[in-house]
């Protein structure tokens, strides 16, 4: 938390936050409200070497979304690994206008007690203490690239996952 550098004196809005942490990784925060899959993490973080995709089901509700969007940015900002439940497959298949040599990583918010999970969590709660209060019906950018990843996302089927859906 103290090698974020956050502003001690202010509070940050999500959009603040996301460009913070994007020039920290010298990679731009990117985030999707998408109609996910069922079944399916209600948040995904999937990095590529030019961006970082933060995204989030826009059925939520908003206090969900936030939730859910500070989980994704603690594990940017703890540089997790992928998650074995989502393979490179997956990316291939998520991103298709992408290069599947860009997607460094995919990484899915699963409700799993692993200490990855746990470590996300928490860097997102802290983070969410300097965070203001999520604004009703935010806009956000969405690049083409984006529009694409999600229409694809759309016709996913639920992953045959043992214990969920
Ligand atoms: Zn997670």
């Amino acid at each position: 938390m103290r090698a974020l550098g956050l502003p001690v004196d202010a509070t940050l809005t999500i959009e603040q936050l996301c460009r913070h942490v994007g020039r920290l990784r010298g990679r731009p925060v990117q985030l999707v409200s998408l109609t996910l899959p069922l079944g399916s993490p209600h948040g995904l973080w999937i990095s590529t070497s030019s961006r970082e995709y933060v995204l989030f089901e826009e059925r939520l509700a908003p206090v969900h979304q936030r939730q859910v969007i500070l989980h994704e940015i603690g594990h940017i900002v703890c540089d997790h690994a992928a998650s074995p439940t989502l393979a490179a497959e997956d990316a291939g298949m998520l991103l298709p206008s992408l290069s599947p040599d860009l997607v460094r990583r995919v990484l899915g918010r699963e409700h799993g007690q692993s200490d990855v999970e746990i470590e996300a969590e928490l860097v997102g709660s802290l983070i969410g203490q300097r965070i203001g209060a999520w604004t009703a019906g935010p806009e956000w950018p969405v690049a083409p690239e984006a529009r694409r990843l999600a229409a694809r996302l759309a016709e996913l089927e639920p992953p045959a996952a043992p214990g969920r859906g």
